[in-house]
């Protein structure tokens, strides 16, 4: 996926502002980029802008080289509040995006199978979100938006409402799933240690307007594996 040059302005209440200005970034197939930076920067309103949730200003938004307006490739978003379905079950909501899709009913009650398996969610197929914990909730929804399959899978602070311990387990599964799976992953987090942890490389943000001030390559050599989040940091000479 390719974000070129894209600025977003919002108007509202007579006011003007400048969330974006001249924002390039671009994200290869498996790669897991993190965006950084302070509250405010724009962070969420590019993550809306390469999902097409959200029209830039100017600029565009490219994926395999095509334009991703709304009805282009398939991007899925998690968010930091789980957004689930209320009064549909887990397995009803992981289906969601297959069937708005039209997906055959076996192929779909094959791939709910199969994430429910991955995410450790088979006892709670038939339960209702609210009977679920946050870090439940938030595995459903990272279940929803890997089920259609989507060339990109963006993330804006999904760990963000969890607490710590629930935190820790989710960062390693979704590390783990993004290395055996080869997602293409933009995942958005206030943590440079999350960012760390989890990213081939962090974008690091600044704002008024938001603009991305650098990037960074994380290495990822054998003397990488096994660290927690903390040693991670250091290893890459962030912290
Ligand atoms: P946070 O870390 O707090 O989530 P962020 O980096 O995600 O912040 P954005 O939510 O993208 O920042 O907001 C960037 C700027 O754009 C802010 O000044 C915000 O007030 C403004 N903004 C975002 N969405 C809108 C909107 N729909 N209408 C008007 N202004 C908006
Ligand atoms: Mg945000």
């Amino acid at each position: 996926m390719e974000i070129r040059g894209v600025s977003k302005t919002f108007h509202a209440r007579g006011g003007q502002t400048a969330a974006l200005e001249r924002c390039d970034l671009a994200v290869a197939k498996g790669e897991f980029v993190s965006v950084v930076g302070p509250s405010g920067c724009g962070k969420s309103t590019l993550m809306m802008i390469a999902a097409g949730l959200e029209a830039p200003t100017s600029g565009d938004v490219l994926v395999d080289g095509r334009p991703a307006g709304p009805a282009g490739p398939k991007r899925t978003v998690v968010f930091q509040r789980f957004a689930l379905f209320p009064s549909e079950t887990v397995a009803q909501n992981i289906g969601f995006g297959l069937r708005v899709a039209g997906t055959p009913r076996a192929e779909c009650e094959q791939r709910i199978g199969e994430l429910l398996r991955l995410m450790g969610l088979e006892r709670f197929r038939d339960a209702f979100p609210h009977e679920l914990s946050g870090g439940m909730q938030q595995r459903v929804a990272i279940a929803r938006a890997m089920a259609v399959r989507p060339e990109i899978l963006l993330m804006d602070e999904p760990f963000g409402a969890l607490d710590a311990q629930t935190r820790t387990v989710l960062q390693e599964e979704v590390s783990r799933l993004q290395r055996e799976l080869h997602y293409t992953v933009l995942f958005i987090t206030h943590s440079v240690e999350e960012a760390v942890y989890l990213s081939d490389r962090v974008v690091v943000m600044s704002r008024g307007p938001g603009r991305i001030l650098r990037e960074i390559a994380i290495p990822r050599d054998a003397a990488w594996r096994g660290l927690d989040i903390e040693q991670a940091g250091e290893h890459a000479g962030f912290m």
